[in-house]
């Protein structure tokens, strides 16, 4: 009997784990390997596109899903200086009819237990924590893997080495893909803040996903956890001089910084905002995209692979996309680790790019001011639920392989 290829994974994050569950299914052994010594609480509230769930759905892993993630009725966009509604798209029923599988909002570290509880019910699949990895060195015949494990030298054998590690990937900057695309801090940070239900004004209790609009601002909220919490996302254009490397998720900001930007928004937007104590200040940094993600039997996925801004909430979408892209490459090549790499690589840079590109071109729609802001929000009014759906297609419709 022929022995499984051997994948070996960098990060266990959204992607690293989706991919192990993806290409065990495929027949391979996995072994994750995470630097963190716990997969802790990190993070805040991510949606999840029906691009995603439907990848999760296949991984047998959304039911448990539903438990912990709420699904809104709809995406209500309002303008900031007079809470004036600019269109209400539904994210609900007539959403997953659409788009073939729900919407939802979730903790990210809700996501992350509900993979990480399903690769633990999946055979041929271990995740090392406490992991780090180093760097690789090509075989003629595979891969080897250099880590440190809880401070001992380890080397890992295996066929494929994919790199989820993240924005600041070890494995892709092993892979020397150049200086020129190093991330660049895009001029806005995200301050994000979980709020108890019983500090937020009632409106943000809804069971909606909320944007709203402003003069180089914008502001996101949506309810998580049962309702239990409100997931606010206050983005702004600033100037930023900190360390790249700062553990962000774990910095504070400034309270009164958040609150003065916002004190002239709606009287809704300022009550939400005035009502976080403690809010996470996360720069937001832009990568150029680069035209290949591999080396021989290195590749990578996710964040390491392509970040984008997160004005389509999409990058754990991508990361989810990457991973079911990647199990179906190696199951159309049998496996040929060449081929599979590939054909993976061709398909997901042309997405990934296309994601990019309107990632940002959303982030600069959303802050305009002036005769276009009058412009953007006398579109956004005119839009019938169709077209508003309709413009959503390409992103939400798309499905790995297909
Ligand atoms: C403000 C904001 C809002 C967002 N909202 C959304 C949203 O609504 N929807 C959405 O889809 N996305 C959203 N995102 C993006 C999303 O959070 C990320 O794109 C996604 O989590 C990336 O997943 P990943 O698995 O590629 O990387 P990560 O989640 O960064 O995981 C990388 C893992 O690798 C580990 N690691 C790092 N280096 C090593 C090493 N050398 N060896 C071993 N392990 C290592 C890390 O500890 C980590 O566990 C948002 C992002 C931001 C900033």
């Amino acid at each position: 009997m022929t022995q499984p290829l051997h994948a070996i994974i960098a990060g266990a994050g959204i992607g690293g784990l989706t991919a192990a569950l993806a290409l065990a299914r495929g027949g391979f052994r996995v072994s994750v390997l995470e630097r963190a010594a716990i997969l802790d609480d990190v993070g805040a509230g991510i949606q999840l596109s029906a691009n995603a769930t439907h990848i999760l759905r296949d991984l047998g892993v959304l039911e448990r899903l539903m438990r912990v993630a709420l699904t809104p009725d709809n995406l209500h966009v309002r303008r900031a200086r007079d809470g004036a509604e600019l269109m209400r798209m539904p994210f609900g029923a007539l959403a997953e009819t659409r788009w073939g599988a729900p919407h939802l909002v979730v903790h990210r570290a809700d996501l992350q237990r509900v993979l990480v509880e399903q690769v633990a019910r999946t055979a041929n699949v271990a995740i090392e924590t406490n992991t780090e990895v180093l760097g690789f060195t090509a075989l003629s015949n595979g891969i080897q893997v250099g880590a440190t494990q809880a401070g001992r030298q380890i080397r890992f054998d295996g066929d494929l080495l994919i790199g989820a590690d993240g924005l600041r990937s070890n494995v892709r900057e092993r892979l020397g893909l150049g200086l020129s695309d190093q991330p660049v801090y895009s001029g806005r940070s995200a301050w994000r803040a979980l709020l108890p239900a019983h500090e937020a004004p009632a409106f943000a209790l809804m069971l909606s996903t909320n944007l709203w609009l402003g003069r180089n601002a914008h502001l996101v909220h949506y309810p998580v956890q049962r309702g239990e919490t409100v997931n606010v996302v206050a983005i702004v254009e600033d100037r930023w001089r900190g360390d790249p490397d700062n553990d962000f998720w774990r910095a504070q900001g400034d309270a009164g910084f958040v609150r003065e930007r916002f004190a002239g928004w709606h009287a809704d937007a300022r009550a939400l905002v005035g009502a976080v104590k403690e809010w996470r200040r996360w720069p937001l940094f832009d990568r150029n995209m680069v035209e290949r993600w591999s080396l021989e039997r290195v590749v990578l996925l996710g964040d390491a692979a392509h970040p984008v801004l997160p004005f389509l909430a999409q990058g754990a979408a991508l990361a989810i996309e990457d991973a079911a892209e990647l199990a179906a490459a190696a199951s159309a090549n049998s496996n040929n680790i060449a081929g599979t790499i590939r054909s993976y690589q061709e398909r997901r840079i042309r997405r990934a790019a296309d994601v990019l590109y309107a990632s940002r071109r959303q982030g600069s729609i959303y802050h305009l001011s002036g005769p276009l802001a009058f412009a953007r929000d006398m579109v956004m009014r005119r839009l019938s639920v169709d077209a508003a759906m309709a413009r959503m297609d390409w992103l939400y419709g798309y499905r790995p392989g297909g």
